[in-house]
């Protein structure tokens, strides 16, 4: 069988590993637009922050190991036509500008997203950067040498890592976004308030609940206006979500009104020669049961790997999401999986929810942490919609657990009494999700 990959980041890295681990003898064609493959994006902030020190570590896979397990590579190759009845696609080589076209067997669309780049006056100044890939990293790096001012515009879990970044590197940092809290589709008031002390306690200027009207160049830098104030600076970042990039697939696949691309359980799109997987296409988001665009890299190398096993015939459906991710900002995990009480609310449930805080071993050991936490459930099936917690402790495998609890249709009386180790050096004879689940019970006996 002859498989040509579109873009080789996550989801085409995992796909083309599966391929080969299922059958070793599938000729696999790969065109990536960049000059490299398989970068961690996740990793930027850490690297602009000077806690990841070699950029280099960011790539988990190369060109070299894809083709060693016999692919045929072709970097700086741009996809940019797809005749679906002929199985051809057209490619144009960057580097030479020379076009041919080549067939496929089946073809696997992992083509992922751009940043949203909104209409803006002055959005593409020199002085307005993206943060997406390994370019953008390189430039967001060099750039920012020693006590620049830089402005972050989105407060979204990307733009927070940022401004984090550049502000423990000393710059001035000004956190812009249109709503009134940072982080908000994640974490309730009580989290993002604690997080926005922590900021401005920092140094850290937050201007929430203000657009950006225009961004003017003033050759050394740029000033951006929102409809609340003015704000100088040498650099602007763009941290206002992703897109899915598609465009090459319009006519050919059925889409979303966003522009994922909508595929079944085996990652198979409307054409049965085509599979998606990554940014690129939508993900089923298990607390509401419906498609969502949550472009994580958890998703894209789940859905790399299942489109690699089922173009040989449908094996592993996909299991669908709960956008369970996580944080950390000034020594704080911060977590969460499923929905918010609003986003509950927002999404037609009957929701209700608990917050409470805890220490997480008993008070007798030499120390213990407080863990800030929450749990959403539907009051009627009083099944887990959502939870977040957020601690100076590593409370990041709680995500996890509601995350599968989420996904296994738990109620708040499982998680409540569920059977969780007991260890003074861990918990409590009740682990504190137990301790949040009874929590859960009594708020909803009430
Ligand atoms: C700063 C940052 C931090 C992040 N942190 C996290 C995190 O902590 N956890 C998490 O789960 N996710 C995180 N993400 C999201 C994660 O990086 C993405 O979900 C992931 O990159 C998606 O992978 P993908 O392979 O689907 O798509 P992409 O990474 O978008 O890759 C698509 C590839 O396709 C190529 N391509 C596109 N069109 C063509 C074409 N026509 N021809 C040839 N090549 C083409 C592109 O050049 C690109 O290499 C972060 C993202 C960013 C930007």
């Amino acid at each position: 069988m002859k498989v040509i990959v579109i873009g080789c980041t996550h989801a085409g890295t995992a796909a083309i590993n599966q391929i080969y681990a299922t059958d070793p003898d599938t000729q696999v064609t790969v065109y990536e637009r960049n000059d490299n493959i398989s970068f961690l994006s996740c990793g930027i902030a850490l690297y602009l922050g000077g806690e990841v020190k070699d950029p280099q570590g960011l790539f988990y896979s190369s060109p070299e190991t894809l083709a060693k397990l016999g692919a045929n590579v072709n970097m700086q190759h741009d996809v940019t036509n797809i005749d679906a009845d002929k199985k051809e696609v057209t490619v144009t080589n960057l580097v030479t500008g020379a076009t041919s076209t080549d067939s496929y067997d089946k073809l696997i669309v992992t083509t992922g997203s751009w940043p949203v780049i909104p209409p803006i006056e002055g959005i593409n100044g020199d002085h307005v950067y993206l943060c997406k890939n390994y370019d953008h990293a390189q430039r967001l790096f060099k750039d920012a040498q020693a006590g620049k001012k830089i402005v972050v515009i989105g407060g979204g879990y990307i733009g927070v890592e940022l401004v984090e970044a550049y502000n423990k590197k000393g710059h001035e940092v000004t956190l812009v976004d249109g709503l009134p809290r940072m982080l908000s589709k994640y974490y309730d008031a009580e989290y993002t308030d604690c997080l926005a002390t922590e900021f401005e306690g920092n140094g850290v200027k937050l201007a929430l609940n203000q657009k950006v009207d225009k961004f003017t160049d003033t050759g050394e830098g740029v000033v951006v206006t929102t409809d609340a104030g003015q704000y100088e600076a040498d650099m602007a970042v763009l941290c206002i979500g992703f897109r899915p990039n598609t465009d090459l697939l319009k006519g050919i696949v059925d889409m979303n009104a966003d522009g994922s691309i909508k595929t079944n359980d085996y990652m198979q799109t409307s054409n049965p020669d085509i599979y998606g997987a990554g940014d690129s296409v939508a993900v089923h988001y298990n607390p509401t049961g419906r498609d969502a665009y949550i472009p994580l890299a958890t998703n894209a190398v789940r859905q790399g790997t299942l489109a690699g096993m089922n173009i040989f015939k449908p094996t592993v459906k996909y299991m669908g999401t709960q956008s369970a991710s996580g944080l950390k900002l000034y020594g704080k995990t911060l977590v969460s999986a499923g929905m918010t009480l609003e986003h509950a609310k927002n999404e037609g449930f009957d929701a209700e929810s608990v917050t409470i805080e805890d220490n997480y071993r008993p008070e007798f050991m030499p120390s213990t942490t407080p863990i800030l936490m929450t749990l959403v459930w539907d009051k009627t099936s009083r099944k887990i919609l959502g939870g977040q917690l957020m601690s100076e402790y590593d409370v990041s495998q709680s995500a996890n657990l509601i995350s599968v609890c989420i996904q296994n249709e738990n109620t708040i009386d499982f998680l409540a009494f569920v059977d969780m180790l007991f260890q003074p050096q861990f918990d409590r004879p009740f682990n504190y999700l137990n301790i949040l689940g009874q929590a859960a019970m009594a708020k909803a006996s009430k």
